[in-house]
Formats: C-alpha cells, structure tokens, sequence
C-alpha cells in the first residue's frame, strides 16, 4: 500500500467498480429476508444541495448496513419528475408560458429540462457514494410510472374514495391552478385595516358612541383588510355578547359604493377586538368567511377570476387585478367621505409555496380525494408505524388533525399525470378509462365507448392533471409491484421502511399513508424513518443571499466523499444540525488512521498462535458489533459511528496494536487472525466510510467487495475481557508512569512486579513486551516496601517567630528526612539544643523502598505496579 491514502483516485476506482460489477443489486431470485427502502424519488427541478447530500448518504447507510448483515436490499434509484416546479423552471429558463405554445412542446422542454438534471443527479449520487439500485430505477413522469397513479386514481373512483365537486379551492392566480392545503406558505406582512362606512337602513335609531349621524344618515363603520371585496358582502356579523352592536342586529345596512342592503347577524365566532367589532361576510375572502357561508348558508359569489382578476359582478372594477382594484375602491372610499381611517395590521397570509403569490379562494370544479371521513383511519395506521425518532409522530396526528377539506388533486396545468376521464359535452357525465387502457391521454386516446352512455353526447378528454403528491403518494405500491406483478407484491408489500425529512411528514408521509390505507388496507411500511435538514454552520438556514450556502460538490471535490459522509452519519437521529467543518477535518484523520493500520497490518505474515490478548480483543469487537447492531435497529447511525470509531481507534490502534507490535517484529503473530478481526472491525463502519474500508479490504483480505462480505460474528469471552482489560489498564499505567517521568516510553525497565489477585500469567509476555520490561512478576500479595520520607518543608510562619536569628538553622534541621521522620513518630524531640515540634513540619514527601533501594509504586483499584529501576 503506498505511504499516502490517495482518498480521491480511490474512491473514484470503488465508485466505478461497483458500478461496473453491479455490486448493488436487489437480488430476484434470493431467499434472503428483504430490507426494503422507500426511497424518497428526488424531485428534478435542480442538482443535489448539502441537504440532499446527506440526507441520501444517511439512507444509504441503512441499506448498505442491512446489506452486510445478510438482507436482500431493495434501494431503488428514483426521481420525481412530474408538477408544477419544473413547469415554473421552464416558463423562467426558455421565456415560454404554456398558455402560448403547444402542450405537447411545452411537455416536451419539461421532459428535457428534467432528464437533464436527472442524469447530473445519477452522477452525484454516484461521487456521494450512494449504492442506489438502478435495476429498479423508476421515475414518476414515465408512462409505467403515470399508468399505476392512473390505475391508483380509477381504483379509488369505483370505491368512491374520490369524486368530482363544486367546493372551495385555494387558489393560485399566478400559476391559475388550484393548491392543496400543504402547498400554502404563510408569510408575515402587514397589510392595512380600512374602517369603512356602512350606512344603516331606516328611522328609529338609537345614535351610540358606535352608531354615528352624516349628512346621509346614521351609519356604522366596519373595517376590512380586503375592500375589494365589497361586492360580494352578502352579510355583516357582530357578536352576540357585544352590547355596543346589540340593538343592531337584524337591521338592514347599505353597503358602500356597491349599494347592496345587507342583514345584521349576530355570531359568536366574531371577535369584538378585532377592528370595529363589526365584519362583513363575503364570498370568500379567508376560511373564516367560508366556515360562515357555510354557517349561515350563504351563496358563493365570484368576485376574483382565476386570474385574479375583478369579474363581472365588481362592476366598474372588472377586468382589474386585484390589488389595483383595492387602490382604487380605497380612494373612491375616500372620495365619497365613506373611509373613516386606516391603520397598518401585521397578518399572516397563505401563499402559494412556489411563487408565494397570496391565495384566494375559488368556488372550482375540481377532483377531491376524500379525506374527512378518514381521518382517524390514518391516524391509526401511523400509530402502528416504529416512527424514528418516536417524536416525530405527533407532527402528523397535529396536521391530520388540522385538515378541514378535503385533498385537492386536479391541477389545471400541463407537465403532470393526466385525470384519465372524459366528459360529456352535453351532460357533463364523466366517462373514467378503463383499467386497461392505462397509460391513457384523454387529449390524443379515444374514450372506452364512443358517445356518452347516459345522452349519446360527445365524450371531451379532461385537460386536468393530477398534483404531483397523486404520484408519489403510491411509490410504496410502485416499488412493491401492485397491479404489476401480483407475486411481487406479496414478497414486496408493505415495505420495511419509509425513509424522508421532517419537512413533507403533512405531504408525502400523509397522502402515501391515506392513499395506500384506502387501497389496500395496510399501512405501506413498518418503519419511518424521519431526517433533520442541514443548517449553515453558523445555524442558520442555508440562503444564496446570506452567502452561508455550502455547495456538496465543493466537499466532493476538495475533501471527498467519504467525510461528507462521515459527517453525514454524525448527526443525531432526526435533528437539524448545523453543518460542521470539523466533523469533515475529523474525518480525515480518522480516514488517514483506518488506511495506516492497514499498512501496518499488510506486512504481516507470521503464523503465531492466538494467546489471551488475541482474545481479549475479539472479545472487545464482539462487544462493539452488539452496540452497532443495536444502534443501526434504531437507525442511530452517529451512534454506530462512534462505537466502531472508539474501537477501532482508542481500543485496538492505541492499546492492542501497542501490545502486540513486539510480536509482530519477532515472527510470532496470528497474522491471519488479527488482519481478519481488523476487517471485521472495518465492516462495522463500512456503509459510513465505503470507500477506505473498501480499499483496506481489498489489501487486507482481497476476497470481493467489503460491502457484500458477511458480517461478523459477536460471541465474547467473559475471562478474556477481564484478564485483557486489567492487562490494557497495567500497560496503560506504566505508559503513564514512563511519560510523567520524562522518560521515553521504550525505555527498557528491569523489572516490574504486579500484585493482582487475577491469574494474568498468560499475559505476562504482552506486557512485557509492550513496556520493554526485563522481567514482569505476576503476584498475589501486597509488595514488601517501607514508606520512607525522602522531603520535609518546614512551616516558616511558625518557625520565623519562635526561632528569630536561628530560623535558618533550624529549617534546615527540620529538611532532613531523617529528622522528619523521628519528628514525626514521636511529635517532639530535642535536635542540636531546639525543641523542635511535629507542627514545624508543613508537609511531607514519601517514597517506597525495599531493602534500603528506593521503588516506585503506581496504585490502582484492582492492582499494585511496583518498578524497580
Ligand atoms: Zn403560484
Ligand atoms: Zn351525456
């Protein structure tokens, strides 16, 4: 092996290797037990950041640890192609707009836009060192893959699991297409309150501090962040407990500019803080007016297009955009000495995720799934996962509990999965496809049967797609082969383990649960496994305009992929952690230490027999394997990382190798056995560090891959692990003892003899040879020694007054250890004419010696070292 780790002409050479000999593959035809990944297919819209970098590092640590311990692993390589992201990259990349050329190009740039970044992501996954199965590879726009959402939507339509309904939508106006709730974003801004005059209706009017005279009459004011919704103000609500409005109710106002007469109702869900403690109820500004038009069973009036736009019913406002036609109803407000004041409102408003224009509500024929009716379904199906960590569970019971409608899943867009349905002209029937007949287009294929069953009317393809969560809420049944292979899927469903981020637990995790509870009964996976996001390293969120974004091809490039995944692997199970330089510097030298063991080892080839030690530290690994296997059960991989790290670090580099070189330099090493315990050793951090594990096996053993090895076995050996513990800690000790005396730590010492009640003669030899001892002594006694005082330092606050002049000579007198020592015995004695006392005395040194010669003693709880010269 050459001096130097070439860490990056390595893991260059692995990488191709693997790929070349398909060292990954799900294997068919095993009988092995199958650990099955439900890999996250990553979205196309761009390359891989730090945050995809280890987030897919962590997930192909779980399957290349299961692979190792004996598992048929199913890992697909898969990427999520279809929706709304990658249109809006497309639009902004070639300066198109779908409305303005063909769908079918349009489609088309889509499709090229994303295969290009698919292939730079195939190749990123590869530097990353990710053991992704390309025998399984899928993506989620290709026909096989848009066929079984297709299936998936028509099998729901027969159980009624989905329907098509007029309901309220929330609406983007910039992309026009309608969101599911989980693509809102809110965002803080402030916005203004408008106190507005509503004029009330009739004589007999009580004038209050509220109710108020102008030269039109009395009126109220009612303040409103949303004026150009004035046309469709179908009520004005007070709360029943406000005595300011009491006489008010069931009055009749005008409402401004409009001049619409609407009711006074009374309801408990207006607040009498917020503005005027007045509201008006239109159609439909926010879920507050939606909850009280169906309350009090209002109509839903359009006032804002799909283009966000003034309609119709706005009157002279038509045509203009929203917040245009706001400005201008706010100064004709004025004009007309109908606006009292405005006043700045900070507010939370809901914004599409992708633009983060402001929602608005549409009353939309649009596809629902049903998810009212199932909520405590699903809530049960994720209380039977092993969700890791277990607190991540209540994120989603808190959402599911959240959700008031129903999931959206048409979309009026164009690079998607089309609704396989059509519809009839005449009688708006709607005509699914067939099971059969998926893949269907309903814009090119022809319907199952030609006129409409129900008028003999023209059967119309649907222009809809579906949301891009309808395809990949089913890669679990996907992967599983359902309504592929039905064999398959009996082997395959449900799978072992969901693997994701915390932040689409209310999308992915939600909508894959409902979808394949509803299909087919079962949850589709035992395990969820929930991963943090990466932080800048000063904790904050990574943003290109704070200048804290860390690009992982950088790390690939300078460092390699074998820190990045160290560092990867280092994270708390679930946490968001802050992305660390020095975990990376760590790494290497960690990196640096695994490959120079390995060169140490490589030159070994004595075939000596396996004593005590060779035991002890099997026995040791054994220990460790348990520990690892543990934490990769719990998915706690920084806790198996650091187990593997300290033994193979701290134990068998710092004490076992110590204690063995001597046998490795006289001829009398088990060289076999050690390189074997070592690759073992090396296995247990293999699917972290795949590379210079891969390397150093390959030196070491050279039989095939590392990664598709067998992993070892733990069996441990009580008296071996007692007898090498107390033989590291007595090395150890002398180690200490050489190092604190300044002397260098091969330097030969005569003899040594230690009193231990263990039988440690079969480690006589270790220690002798790792301390360079001439001769080592195993006792079971106590050592025969005098303690001797070899210092004395006189109390000068007490001999200075009592002494004066003669101090001096008395100091020396009490520095003579054999004066100190009698002194000490018997508390008082007369020296050279002084009395001198015990208290003269401030402190004292001792030292141990055996027949007049002077021997160290170094003094343990479980053993005493005594060294002679
Ligand atoms: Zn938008
Ligand atoms: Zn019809």
């Amino acid at each position: 092996m050459p001096k130097t780790y070439d860490l990056k002409s390595v893991e260059k050479k692995w990488q191709d290797k693997w790929e070349n000999d398909k060292t990954f593959r799900f294997d068919n035809t095993s009988d092995r037990p199958i650990f099955s990944i439900d890999n996250p297919p990553r979205y196309a819209s761009g390359g891989l950041h730090i945050g995809h970098a280890t987030h897919y590092t962590h997930i192909d640590m779980i399957g290349r640890y299961r692979r190792l311990m004996g598992y048929n692993v199913f890992l697909p390589l898969c990427f999520d192609v279809n929706g709304m992201p990658i249109e809006v990259n497309v639009e902004k990349k070639y300066k198109v707009s779908p409305q303005n050329i063909p769908r079918s190009e349009f489609n088309a740039l889509c499709s090229e836009f994303a295969n290009k970044n698919i292939a730079t992501m195939i190749t990123q996954f590869k530097e990353l060192g990710c053991s992704f199965d390309p025998s399984i590879y899928y993506q989620t726009d290709a026909e096989y893959y848009r066929r079984i959402t297709q299936i998936s939507f028509l099998k729901m339509l027969e159980k009624d699991m989905v329907y098509k309904g007029m309901h309220p939508v929330n609406w983007c106006t910039r992309c026009v297409t309608a969101l599911g709730d989980a693509e809102i974003e809110y965002a803080d801004r402030d916005t203004m309150l408008n106190f507005v005059k509503f004029h009330v209706e009739g004589n007999n009017i009580d004038e209050t501090k509220e109710i108020k005279q102008d030269h039109k009459g009395h009126y109220v004011i009612v303040a409103t962040t949303r004026p150009e919704l004035l046309p469709t103000c179908q009520v004005v609500a007070v709360n029943p407990k406000d005595p300011r409005y009491a006489s008010l109710v069931g009055k009749t106002l005008t409402t401004p500019i409009f001049k619409r007469k609407v009711r006074v109702i009374s309801d408990e869900g207006v607040k009498t803080d917020y503005g005027t403690g007045i509201v008006m109820i239109c159609s439909i500004g926010d879920k507050d007016d939606l909850e009280m038009i169906y309350k009090h069973d209002l109509d839903f009036e359009k006032a804002i297009d799909e283009e966000g736009k003034m309609t119709e019913m706005c009157a002279l406002y038509e045509g203009m955009k929203t917040i245009e036609a706001r400005a201008k109803i706010v100064q004709d407000l004025q004009d007309k000495d109908l606006l009292v004041k405005r006043e700045t409102l900070p507010q939370s408003v809901g914004t599409c995720w992708r633009c983060h224009t402001p929602v608005e509500f549409l009353v939309k024929d649009q596809w629902f799934v049903k998810v009212m009716p199932y909520k405590k379904k699903i809530k049960e199906a994720a209380a039977r996962l092993n969700w890791y960590p277990a607190w991540m569970k209540v994120r989603l019971d808190q959402w599911i509990d959240s959700l008031s409608w129903d999931w959206v899943i048409s979309r009026q867009r164009y690079f998607a999965t089309p609704i396989p349905v059509w519809e009839c002209q005449e009688c708006n029937k709607i005509v699914p496809a067939t099971i059969d007949q998926c893949y269907v287009d309903p814009l090119n294929d022809d319907p199952p049967v030609a006129y409409c069953p129900e008028c003999g009317g023209k059967l119309v393809g649907s222009k809809e797609v579906f949301d891009t969560w309808m395809d990949s809420s089913i890669s679990a049944l996907y992967n599983s082969f359902w309504c592929r292979d039905d064999a398959m899927f009996e082997k395959l469903y449900p799978m072992t383990v969901r693997t994701q981020a915390h932040d689409i637990i209310r999308t992915w995790a939600f909508y894959s649960l409902l979808r394949t509870v509803l299909l087919t009964g079962d949850e589709p996976w035992g395990d969820i496994f929930i991963d943090g996001h990466i932080l800048a390293p000063d904790g904050r969120s990574m943003h290109a305009s704070w200048g804290n974004t860390i690009d992982p091809l950088e790390i690939l490039e300078e460092y390699g992929s074998d820190p990045m995944r160290y560092f990867s692997a280092s994270r708390g199970l679930g946490e968001d952690s802050a992305f660390s330089w020095k975990e990376i510097t760590h790494s290497q030298r960690f990196i640096n230490k695994i490959y120079n063991i390995g060169r140490f080892l490589e030159n070994a080839d004595a075939k000596g027999e396996v004593t005590m030690i060779d035991r002890w530290i099997a026995s040791e690994l054994a220990l460790t394997i348990e520990k690892v296997e543990d934490a990769v059960n719990k998915y706690q991989f920084s806790v198996a990382l650091k187990e593997a790290e300290r033994f193979i670090w701290h134990v068998f580099a710092d004490n076992y190798l110590e204690m063995i070189k001597y046998r490795f330099y006289n001829d009398t090493l088990p060289s076999a056995f050690v390189k074997g315990l070592y690759a073992s050793a090396l296995k247990l951090i293999a699917p972290i560090l795949a590379h210079v594990t891969e390397e150093v096996y390959s030196q070491l053993i050279g039989d095939g891959s590392i990664h598709t090895s067998e992993w070892p076995h733990s069996e441990h050996d009580e008296e071996a692990l007692r007898k090498g513990r107390l033989a590291k800690d007595i090395v150890s000790e002398i180690r200490r003892w050489k190092s604190n005396a300044g002397l260098p730590l091969n330097k030969e010492l005569d003899s040594v003899v230690i009193y231990t009640d263990e039988d440690l003669g079969e480690l006589k030899n270790d220690i002798e040879g790792a301390m360079n001892i001439g001769e080592v002594t195993i006792s079971s006694g106590q050592p025969d020694v005098e303690e001797v005082i070899i210092s004395a330092t006189p109390n000068f606050a007490l001999i200075g007054p009592t002494f004066g002049k003669d101090t001096k000579k008395v100091a020396i007198l009490l520095e003579d250890p054999k004066v100190a020592a009698r002194l000490i015995e018997e508390g008082a004695i007369e020296e050279k004419g002084y009395t001198l006392k015990k208290e003269y005395i401030s402190k004292v040194e001792r030292a141990f010696e055996q027949k007049g010669k002077k021997v160290e003693l170094i003094e343990h709880p479980q053993f005493i070292i005594e060294i002679n010269g």
